[in-house]
């Protein structure tokens, strides 16, 4: 069994809750077990994050079907498929916090100047622009995760989706973590500049 995987994400779903960045159940956060064939360790659909524990997560496969483990898995599950199969990602984290949820109701980010770009894979100098894209929220899982297939490129390294929340990944549990403090603490900078909150 995977149980130091599933203690290390179990764990850091509790740190994310009680940062405030995954409140009601929401959100959904996931680790890479194997690539071929593929193996997410994934939380399940409707779990209070701030409880989760490493006997509560389940595996799923590429269709995002449970293979091991007693949740039902989100539909989510199929986004992170799609992050997983375009990306190097091992680890992804998908949270509903107020400053994303506020940028995804614009057309898109520009984050450009800040020192903590550098907190992102392959950025070295605050002199960078991080495009983070909004997609169309939808309840169409399968259309949306093509959406999500097309909007990816090697350089991204998150997305926001309309009215719900963010996704970032890295090529571990601690990149994909750091990825979220970065872009969470960034959100937070420009929403304050732009008056949003
Ligand atoms: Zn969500």
């Amino acid at each position: 069994m995977h149980t130091v995987a599933a203690e290390e994400l179990a764990s850091l779903v509790r740190w994310i809750y009680f940062r405030g960045w995954s409140p009601g159940t929401g959100g959904n956060y996931s680790v890479l077990l194997s690539r071929d064939p593929m193996r997410i360790l994934v939380t399940p659909s409707g779990l209070d994050k701030g409880t989760v524990q490493s006997t509560d997560l389940i595996t799923v496969d590429q269709t995002g079907r449970a293979i091991e483990g007693d949740g039902k898995p989100s539909a989510e599950t199929l986004l992170h498929v799609a992050i997983y199969d375009k990306t190097d990602a091992k680890a992804i984290v998908h949270t509903h916090s107020i400053w994303n949820t506020l940028h995804s109701l614009g057309t898109g980010l520009e984050l450009k100047g800040y020192e903590m770009l550098k907190g992102l894979a392959g950025v070295t100098s605050h002199d960078h622009t991080e495009v983070v894209p909004v997609l169309e929220n939808s309840q169409d899982m399968p259309s949306l995760s093509a959406e999500v297939r097309g909007v990816i490129k090697p350089e991204t390294h998150a997305f926001l989706l309309r009215g719900h929340g963010l996704y970032t990944w890295g090529d571990s549990l601690f990149a994909a973590k750091r990825h979220l403090e970065v872009l969470e603490f960034l959100f937070e900078v420009e929403g304050r500049r732009l008056g949003m909150g």
